[in-house]
């Protein structure tokens, strides 16, 4: 028993840190007796600056509309003469769709009123960089293929995609995770509301470029085993630097099956850490049914699935003929391989071993949106301690967001000023969290400034010193516990708090 157990906790390479998960959740479900199988598809956006096949901005920062279009949809056979079920089942709806259009950030393109332009070439430069750090091998062509989609998400009635990486993989623990290909596509357009069979879309989405990237079959591992890979895949996405952040940048779709029943799709996870939950949800679902339908299911926000389509035919890819094949040079592809960032895996060793952070913080900030901004840091002010700027990112800006103040004012600037403050030794580490919340009320106050009117700057030791002499002074009776208490009340924001407890531990009364 002992050495089950010893084994199991090696296994687990993102081991301690928290994923969000509720841990007791379905601990008596036995998956490898199940023998549950899954399948990730992770979809992240690219952070470029235009969109996929045209030159519309893909910075989704407009909120007033320009315009709006109604479009229906006509099925019709393929050339093969044969009809897609999912295709059938959406014209048996008759939906209306309402597509809203933004200035700069939707064209013709987008309403499929104009044939795409080319490929955008930084677009394609982020994938093959993503496929490369995947260990995928690139095809010496790119060909565009068409997907047909028909539930509006796309004006054409189909997503545009091209193989990038094949045949890759992912270390994870000791286990080797299949990536079986990594595309690159444009993202769909988004839902803003839903009402009956009248559906409304948000069409500056559709054409934001995002690499899809899907693993093999996973057997033989838990449902936390199966989100600790999707949160690897998405380290490995944040590592490039060139994806976007927040809400909606990432999404997976999860294949689940049991037992070899049927695979069920679960589309749109809008969080890393709900891909333990659905898969548990979706494993309790198909143990009740008495039989499990092979289709499509959307998650829902608490885990739990609801049913959207039957899955879709092989039929459903065909060329797409306004693009011809863009040929892979060797040379560009050379120059790629030789400006691959530092592997997650090696910056976890460098980070613990150079750095001095503990696994669990090492991981967190690696996974955080703040990771390139912590390393700027780190370079720029070497002396800093890696734990105490890493906990300003992983825990002291989740704690004032808390508060419900918005953190999302702070800019680089803001930060970097404050860690500049604290490697002078101007501030202790104290007055952090006080000067975040001053810079989100007052961005354009200097940290200065700041430090001076909120009554931060640093205490001298003699200074401290005083400060408790005369607390002993006015009451020599106090003990030294309370005494510490009513010091660092005094002087809190200003001085190392372990600095006072030194203090006042050595503090001799005359
Ligand atoms: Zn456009």
């Amino acid at each position: 028993m002992k050495r089950k157990a010893k084994r199991r906790t090696k296994r687990r390479v993102v081991a301690k840190h928290d994923l969000g998960i509720d841990e007791k959740l379905n601990k008596k479900v036995n998956y490898r007796k199940l023998r549950l199988k899954a399948g990730l598809e992770i979809h992240q956006q690219l952070d470029t600056r235009h969109k996929l096949y045209c030159s519309c901005s893909a910075g989704l920062q407009q909120r007033r509309t320009s315009m709006e279009v109604i479009r229906r949809q006509h099925p019709v056979a393929s050339e093969l003469g044969a009809m897609d079920i999912a295709t059938q089942y959406e014209a048996m709806r008759d939906r209306k769709f309402k597509y809203k259009v933004y200035p700069f950030e939707t064209c013709l393109i987008e309403l499929d009123e104009e044939p795409p332009h080319n490929l955008n070439s930084e677009a394609l430069s982020i994938a093959i960089e993503i496929a490369l750090l995947l260990k995928c091998e690139i095809p010496s062509e790119i060909h565009i293929m068409r997907k047909t989609i028909t539930d509006g998400s796309n004006t054409g009635a189909f997503q545009r995609t091209a193989i990038i990486g094949l045949n890759g993989w992912l270390k994870y623990g000791s286990k080797k995770i299949e990536i079986t290909q990594v595309c690159l596509e444009e993202d769909a357009a988004a839902i803003v509301e839903e009402e009956n069979e009248k559906i409304t879309y948000r069409l500056n989405r559709l054409g934001i470029p995002l690499v899809e990237i899907s693993t093999g079959i996973l057997e033989g591992y838990s449902p936390k085993q199966i989100q600790e890979i999707a949160y690897l895949i998405g380290i490995i996405c944040r590592s490039t630097g060139k994806v976007k952040h927040g809400i909606g940048s990432i999404r997976q779709d999860v294949n689940v099956s049991i037992r070899n029943g049927p695979r069920v799709e679960v589309k749109g996870v809008q969080e890393l850490g709900l891909v333990a939950k659905v898969v548990e949800k979706e494993v309790a679902r198909q143990m009740e049914l008495k039989r499990v339908v092979h289709e499509t299911r959307a998650a829902n926000p608490d885990g739990t699935t609801r049913f959207t389509r039957p899955l879709p035919g092989a039929a459903r890819m065909y060329p797409e003929t306004d693009i011809i094949p863009i040929s892979i040079e060797r040379a560009g592809l050379k120059k790629i391989k030789s400006e691959l960032p530092e592997s997650w895996t090696k910056k976890l060793t460098r980070f613990k071993k150079k750095l001095k952070l503990s696994n669990d913080l090492a991981i967190q900030i690696i996974g955080s949106d703040f990771l390139s901004l912590f390393e700027k840091i780190m370079k720029k002010y070497p002396r800093l301690s890696a734990a105490v700027v890493a906990n300003v990112f992983t825990s002291t800006l989740k704690d004032i967001r808390r508060k419900k103040i918005d953190v999302n004012r702070l800019e680089e600037k803001h930060l970097i000023s404050i860690f500049a403050e604290l490697s002078k030794k101007k501030i202790v580490k104290e007055a952090i969290p006080e000067l975040l919340v001053n810079f989100v009320k007052n961005p354009d106050e200097s940290v200065t400034e700041a430090i001076r009117k909120l009554n931060l700057t640093i205490l001298k030791k003699s200074e401290i010193k005083k400060i408790i002499s005369q607390l002993v002074k006015d009451s020599p009776d106090t003990p030294r516990d309370k005494l510490y208490g009513i010091a660092m009340s005094r002087v809190r924001g200003r001085v190392d708090s372990q600095e006072v407890m030194e203090l006042v531990k050595r503090f001799k009364r005359k």
